[in-house]
């Protein structure tokens, strides 16, 4: 279900060390992955709705943000930090595009971490700024893991024909390996060595919520700290020290 809700504030100050300030458009995500941790932490937590499927809407965001706007200090942005920015009801409300609109026109750095192709929507307002940094999310590159764990994501082929498309029109992308699922590292590394910029590489957090479903389709064996290893080793190997955070 969706639900239109009023917000007083837009933007806000985060912890994460890439961005100073974010502004997510909507709490829920209707990408719906299954180890995410925005389901448990941030604003959701506080609704009553079911991950994944529940998404609330901050209908009058662009109006508090073109207050709030003007009066906030140069600093980076991260389009969003508790909700996939392009998931699907993005195509309908616009929230995020609008977003960049107000961004870009005050020359803020962005940077954007997605999982989701529909971000090509908005290549005409990527290429108007050369402080968008974006990122995106690569977690396996077998796409029945993909489907377990990433339902309502963009499967893994159309991800990394995103990348070339975002290539194509120079609009230069990372790929982000987190959490690295079950994979042929080697493989996937192979894939996206002459892709993207660089890789950033982070384990499964809070693993005991997810334990239950590796072990039904009997992947337990990646959760060991070993497995984390050798996939970035396999990626260091590929990439080299510099190109691997
Ligand atoms: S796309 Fe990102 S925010 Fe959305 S459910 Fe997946 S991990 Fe969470």
């Amino acid at each position: 279900m969706f639900y239109e809700i009023n917000v007083k504030k837009a933007i806000s100050r985060t912890k994460i060390p890439v961005s100073y300030y974010t502004i997510n458009p909507y709490i829920g995500c209707t990408v719906g992955c299954r180890y995410c941790f925005a389901q448990f932490i941030g604003q959701f937590k506080n609704t009553t709705g079911k991950w994944g499927k529940d998404v609330y809407i901050k209908k009058n965001l662009i109006e508090v943000l073109d207050r709030e706007i003007g009066k906030t200090p140069y600093r980076n942005f991260f389009i969003s930090t508790n909700c996939d920015a392009y998931q699907h009801i993005e195509k309908k409300y616009e929230l995020t595009r609008n977003i960049l609109k107000r961004l870009i026109s005050y020359d803020f750095p962005i940077f954007i971490m997605t999982k989701s192709n529909l971000i090509l929507r908005d290549i005409d307002l990527l290429k108007l700024s050369k402080k968008v940094y974006i990122m995106i999310t690569v977690t396996t590159d077998n796409d029945d893991v993909r489907k377990i764990f990433e339902p309502g994501a963009n499967s893994i082929p159309e991800r990394i024909e995103l990348i070339e498309k975002l290539n194509g029109q120079n609009i230069p992308t990372d790929a982000f390996i987190g959490p690295a699922l079950p994979m042929n590292s080697k493989r996937l590394a192979n894939r996206l060595v002459n892709l993207v910029g660089k890789v950033h590489i982070d384990d499964l957090n809070y693993k005991y919520r997810v334990r239950d479903l590796y072990k039904k389709y009997k992947l337990e064996k990646w959760l060991n700290e070993e497995s984390f290893t050798r996939i970035k080793n396999d990626f260091s190997e590929v990439f080299g020290k510099d190109r691997i955070s």
